[in-house]
């Protein structure tokens, strides 16, 4: 049975999000299920149920900016303001196919409600498609580009992500293998042409039978020099918030979580925030 927690509509919120403020949320994926080329062990929305779908299946650009309008028409009536419009939802929103319309069509929409002072557009990637020109012109958009990035080493990353080689979405095909996409990945985060924050879950825990832990001894070692390598504006750190679809995941306590903020801030990293 999967059990994860989902965005039931294509604009969710505000909510007062750990890291981002009063959050009004885009899900630009499936209302009921997710869809992503990652798997991660701690995912919120649970195990991937489909590795197959139809754009169809996704919200149009029509669809998102009519309910995005409604929403902020509410909003403004109520007055409340959105900190931020948050692209995120159940899975990946860069896979959308109209990812960079839709990004543009939300920004257009936002400024001419809050021409002033608009809220942040914060995308949450996880960094798969950023090699790609119409993802990377969609996301240089957006005022707050937060991307993943959970593990120092090839082994870690293929672990706790778990990119989904043969997963499909109407004509895209992820070819990429997990084992071979880590350098690439971090290949195009350092070729990345804005200012990004990198996002960082830490956790340790056991899975299939290994240990697994990000927070320590060589891999925490090597992150530290990956992220030194893709020099990112600024990290978010964060702890595990909700049940995770791999059971046997724990989670920092707040000490820990802010004892490694203090340790990159230590090691010369600007801008390092923990979020428990
Ligand atoms: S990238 Fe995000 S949506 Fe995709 S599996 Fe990982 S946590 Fe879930």
């Amino acid at each position: 049975m999967n059990t994860g927690f989902f965005h039931h509509q294509i604009i969710t919120g505000p909510i007062r999000s750990r890291r981002l403020g009063l959050s009004l949320g885009v899900n630009l994926l499936p209302v009921s299920h997710k869809i992503c080329n990652y798997d991660c062990l701690y995912c919120e929305c649970g195990w991937n149920t489909v590795n197959t779908a139809e754009t169809d299946a996704l919200p149009t650009v029509k669809d998102i900016a009519e309910a995005l309008s409604a929403k902020l028409q509410i909003l403004k009536e109520e007055n409340v303001k959105p900190e931020s419009v948050t692209f995120s939802g159940n899975g990946e929103p860069t896979l959308h196919p109209d990812f960079k319309a839709v990004v543009s069509e939300v920004r257009r929409i936002v400024e001419t409600v809050y021409p002033d002072a608009p809220p942040a557009l914060t995308v949450l990637s996880n960094a798969t498609r950023i090699g790609r020109d119409d993802v990377r012109d969609a996301l240089g958009l957006c005022t707050r580009i937060v991307l993943k990035l959970d593990a120092g080493t090839p082994d870690t990353y293929a672990r706790i992500n778990r990119l989904q080689t043969g997963f499909r979405l109407g004509a895209y095909e992820e070819r990429l293998r997990p084992e071979t996409f880590y350098e690439s990945l971090l290949a195009q985060l350092r070729a990345f042409p804005y200012p990004f924050i990198v996002q960082t879950l830490l956790f340790r825990g056991e899975y299939e039978g290994r240990m697994l832990d990000n927070t320590d001894g060589a891999e925490w070692e090597a992150y530290k020099r990956r992220l030194a390598a893709i020099r990112p504006y600024g990290i978010m750190l964060y702890g595990l918030d909700r049940e995770t679809p791999a059971r046997k995941l724990q989670k920092l306590s707040k000490p820990e979580l802010e004892a490694r903020a203090e340790a990159l801030r230590m090691a010369g990293f600007k801008n390092v925030q923990a979020y428990f």
